[in-house]
């Protein structure tokens, strides 16, 4: 078997583009925290949240 310890990584789905993204070295310490594939995704995620709390 070929790329045993890639395939070994873990991955997660992001809610924002719904597509899956996979552990990169540089979320090592925060993996548990890591919830959007990237800034773009979690920028994308916190405007959809100020837009739900805005007042009526
Ligand atoms: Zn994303």
């Amino acid at each position: 078997m070929k790329d045993v310890k890639k395939q070994n990584l873990p991955s997660k789905l992001c809610p924002i583009c719904q597509r899956p993204f996979v552990w990169r070295k540089k979320w090592a310490k925060d993996w548990p925290n890591v919830i959007y594939c990237s800034e773009k995704c979690q920028r994308t995620a916190k405007q959809i949240r100020r837009q739900n709390q805005e007042k009526p």
